[in-house]
């Protein structure tokens, strides 16, 4: 087996991945960074809105402010207020290194003035994710198409990671660091209907939990209101904008709902336009008052465009569709998990800061601060890498066909879920068969089945509706805010059932 030495190893390339590796290695460290893909992949890449900074230092009250009305009592105020603060930080390094915002902050659904900077308009992931990729030192080894498939262990203690080089469990890479950051995103592929890319399987997610790690409030899924039937975002900013949407009897109708009408938190937002699409059958996003749909919003306009729709002569279809995790591997302020010399931050991590429903461009802006506070407290407190290996879980099973377990997760746990149906849908998961993984797609689709799992748990858990999980069978938030916790219990009974060959389950 291949094996190489590194102080850190960051799982992911994304926001949070490539900015803690920058920020490792300019504390000294000799840093691996690995994506599955390419470079240029996740999430990051796609984002349109941009990052909501704090616009000064008077701003940060307001906008901890808006992230807690939005979070739905989950919020936590200590942590959250750390982020904003360090968020002027970021800002300043950023600008320093030489990036260029555009020239007026945005106004997004939720925040109470307008403070999202843009990059080239609506590609400010994009342009993020390249800039901090030109600025990767060259003490940051970067490995591509490396399929992270377990953490490994040395005398009990974590230990880096086993990668399949090409995916290919035939060409394993153990990757021996003094401490790990897990940056792998999110989970949006476990839906049919999503926004996300490819690599949102959730695998850092899997891996850290079958390791031990405390995952926390992986029920709490955020729905994007306005999508295409592509599965194409069109940016909240746009309702910033004036855009407008319409029932199918082309009434305007979130004035019904919310008074802040199409700039409501997201979670109201998606909920109406579940409700309209129940009651008049479709809903439309009306672009036609924005200014300069073209120039300003050029990635939206386009895609319309090439959904046969044009969008400054006619209101859109859209639906709500799977979006943003607001839970993940639970962690403190600077990242670090349950498990010792594993850190989690970005997307895969859930640190406080989204509570039950995550206020818009909030999520770019916890990447750059808590990548950069998690390699910070990773090169403080990592001890040397070892030698020997221990393996953490199952590096995944096969199961059938990837759609199966997205079906299941449309169907019992989208934006209106009941007792029923999450039922149902746990146990459709759970008879899903698996085996031993052959191919990093084979694992990946276990790691899908895995995290739906413990979204359909979590969810029954939750008897409430809060924020982005709503209950048709439990309408109310119940009045005490509460995080749902999922651990192994011990984490060797599952190395154990790793080479049953059927029949093993991982939950
Ligand atoms: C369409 C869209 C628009 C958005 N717009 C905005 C916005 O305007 N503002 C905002 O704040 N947020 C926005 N978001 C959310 C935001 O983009 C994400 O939350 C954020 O980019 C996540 O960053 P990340 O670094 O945690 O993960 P990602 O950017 O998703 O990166 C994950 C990385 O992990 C790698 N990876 C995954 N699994 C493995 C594995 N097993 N082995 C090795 N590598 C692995 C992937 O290849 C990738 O490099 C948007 C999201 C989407 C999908």
């Amino acid at each position: 087996m291949e094996e190489l030495f590194a102080d850190i190893l960051v799982i992911g390339s994304g926001v949070a991945g490539s900015y803690a590796a920058m920020h490792a290695a300019s504390r000294g460290a000799e840093v691996s960074l690995v994506t599955k893909t390419k470079l240029l992949s996740g999430s990051t890449r796609w984002a349109q809105g941009g990052i909501a900074f704090p616009s000064d230092p008077s701003d940060i009250p307001s906008h901890l402010m808006d992230t807690m009305k939005a979070g739905r009592g989950l919020v936590d105020e200590r942590v959250s207020t750390a982020i904003l603060t360090d968020a002027l930080t970021e800002w300043k390094r950023l600008i320093e290194l030489g990036i260029t915002f555009d020239a007026h902050p945005a106004l997004e659904g939720g925040h109470s003035k307008p403070r999202i900077q843009h990059i080239h308009g609506d590609e400010s992931g994009l342009h993020l994710l390249t800039f901090l990729h030109h600025h990767l030192p060259p003490s940051v080894s970067i490995l591509e198409n490396q399929f992270a498939a377990e953490l490994i262990s040395c005398d009990g203690q974590l230990h880096g990671a086993l990668l399949w080089k090409n995916g290919d469990p035939a060409e394993p890479v153990a990757v021996h660091a003094g401490a790990t950051i897990i940056a792998t995103g999110g989970i949006g592929q476990i839906y049919s209907f999503t926004t996300n890319p490819e690599e949102a399987t959730g695998d850092g997610i899997a891996l850290a939990y079958r390791a031990g790690a405390k995952v926390r409030d992986i029920e709490l899924v955020q729905f994007h209101p306005t999508v295409l039937s592509n599965g194409g975002l069109i940016s909240e900013a746009c309702r910033g904008e004036g855009a407008v949407l319409l029932n199918g009897n082309r009434e305007r109708f979130m004035l019904r709902y919310d008074e802040a009408g199409e700039l409501a938190p997201r979670d109201i937002v998606s909920n109406s336009i579940y409700s309209e699409i129940i009651a008049t059958g479709k809903v439309f996003l009306d672009l036609r008052p924005v200014n300069n749909l073209e120039h300003k919003f050029p990635t939206v306009y386009n895609s319309i465009l090439n959904l046969g729709f044009n969008p400054l002569k006619e209101p859109i279809p859209i639906q709500p569709a799977a979006h943003f995790l607001m839970g993940g591997i639970a962690t403190d302020e600077y990242g670090a998990t349950s498990v010792a010399n594993l850190f989690a931050a970005g997307e895969a991590a859930s640190t406080g800061f989204h509570g039950a429903n995550r206020l818009a461009s909030n999520s770019l802006l916890e990447g750059l601060v808590m990548g950069s506070r998690a390699a910070e407290k990773a090169v403080a407190s990592m001890p040397a890498a070892k030698r020997k290996i221990e393996s953490n879980g199952v590096p995944g099973c096969a199961v059938q066909d990837q759609s199966v377990i997205r079906q299941i997760m449309e169907r019992s746990a989208s934006v209106m879920r009941d007792g029923k149906s999450l039922v149902n849908g746990f146990n459709e998961a759970l008879s899903v068969k698996v085996v031993q993984a052959t191919s990093a797609a084979e694992a990946e689709t276990a790691n899908m089945r895995l995290l739906a799992l413990m979204v359909l748990k979590g969810a029954l858990e939750r008897k409430e509706s809060r924020g982005s999980h709503s209950r048709s069978d439990y309408p109310q938030m119940s009045p005490d805010a509460r995080h749902i916790d999922q651990q192994v219990e011990n984490p060797g009974a599952i190395r154990d059932r790793r080479l049953e060959s059927s029949g093993a389950r991982d939950f």
